[in-house]
């Protein structure tokens, strides 16, 4: 049987690929986004691909591995996908003008846009963190000051290194603080350089202050779990916000954002696949693009232990995903910026390309 682009993503990403140290060593010299944890590569010419790897890829049949003159990945031994990398450009080797090595403040996945982490940390940090996170404790001195990251988006535009988009994110911070360092981080970015900007935040206490991110180009909000019960469960400080209070915060966005920039994460494998559907629906009928992406269970997360979605499901859950987002009129490929646009870390994409 012939396995469509598709169908090896949502496979690779249901059961993770084995990346042998040598090779990961390498690659980080000649390309961008390669590590073992979170590799991000291109699949069969053009398919961006990221996952988070864990424990439960010790188990995968999946291997990168030297082949040709290029690299493949290996499937129990037999050629399964050719891949290829992002280049790894100048930019990644300079310094801001305040000494900062811009390598260490953008994360690069494939197609080619930084995913920025503008704080190291979490107020929920402890008890009440989401069990499958791993961002940490606040860390003030680790907060990305907005030039330093203004000039290295400049410098990755300019040398090619980034293509496409920004994606800004922010762990959740006392007294909605994350929306001021998000704000504040757009506004140097586009006083330099005409790139579209995402932002990822949860809702903040003052809805208006929302207002204060009109210059990016798409928003974030994620929900991660649709489920009451689960919601408690898995997200134990983030489920303070009720799923009625994301819908008025969706509302707000939506005065301000155009259609297809308000987006929110749900993460499959984490609540029955009913519940999880209900709340694709739930987003997709108020205007926000539910971004369909498995659960994947990181390294010193809280979730080490457990394994993604199987192939199958995912495949069922990216299918009716599809279905009700075309329903309600939305459309992935028209959101500018962050990981709806990029696509990596899931699959719904190639899937709808196929229906
Ligand atoms: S709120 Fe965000 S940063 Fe904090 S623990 Fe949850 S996912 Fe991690």
């Amino acid at each position: 049987m012939t396995l469509s682009v598709a169908d090896k993503k949502i496979l690779i990403q249901s059961k993770g690929l084995r990346i042998p140290w040598e090779v990961e060593k390498e690659l980080a010299q000649r390309f961008a986004g390669v590590e073992s944890d979170y590799p991000s590569f291109f699949l069969e010419g053009s398919t961006p691909v990221g996952l988070l790897n864990g424990f439960y890829t010790e188990a995968s049949p999946f291997e990168l591995r030297r082949h040709c003159k290029g690299y493949a990945i290996f499937c129990d031994d037999e050629p399964f996908a050719e891949v290829s990398f992002l280049p790894r450009t100048p930019f990644l080797d300079r310094r801001t003008s305040r000494g900062i090595a811009m390598r260490r403040i953008v994360k690069m996945v494939a197609p080619g846009f930084p995913i920025i982490y503008l704080n190291t940390g979490c107020m929920y940090w402890g008890e009440k963190q989401c069990k499958f996170c791993v961002v940490g404790h606040i860390d003030t001195e680790k907060f990305k000051n907005p030039e330093d990251v203004a000039e290295t988006v400049e410098a990755g535009v300019k040398d090619g290194g980034i293509k496409t988009h920004v994606a800004l994110t922010s762990g959740a911070l006392p007294k909605d603080k994350a929306i001021d360092l998000l704000a504040a981080t757009v506004k140097a970015i586009k006083e330099r350089v005409d790139i579209p900007v995402s932002v990822n935040l949860e809702p903040p206490r003052d809805l208006g202050k929302l207002e204060m991110l009109a210059d990016a180009d798409s928003i974030y909000l994620n929900m991660e779990v649709y489920d009451p019960a689960a919601r408690k469960r898995f997200l134990p400080g983030k489920s303070e916000f009720s799923p009625e209070y994301y819908f008025r915060a969706f509302k707000a966005c939506l005065d301000i954002f155009e259609e297809n920039q308000v987006c929110s994460v749900l993460l499959a494998g984490l609540e029955s696949d009913e519940s999880y559907l209900r709340g694709v629906e739930a987003l997709a009928e108020r205007g926000v693009l539910p971004v369909t992406t498995p659960f994947y269970p990181a390294l010193l997360s809280k979730l080490a232990d457990e394994k993604p979605p199987s192939a199958e499901r995912m495949r069922r859950i990216y299918e009716r995903s599809v279905e009700i987002i075309r329903a309600y009129g939305l459309d992935p490929f028209k959101t500018k910026a962050g990981f709806m646009r990029g696509g990596a870390i899931f699959a719904l994409k190639e899937v709808w390309k196929e229906m």
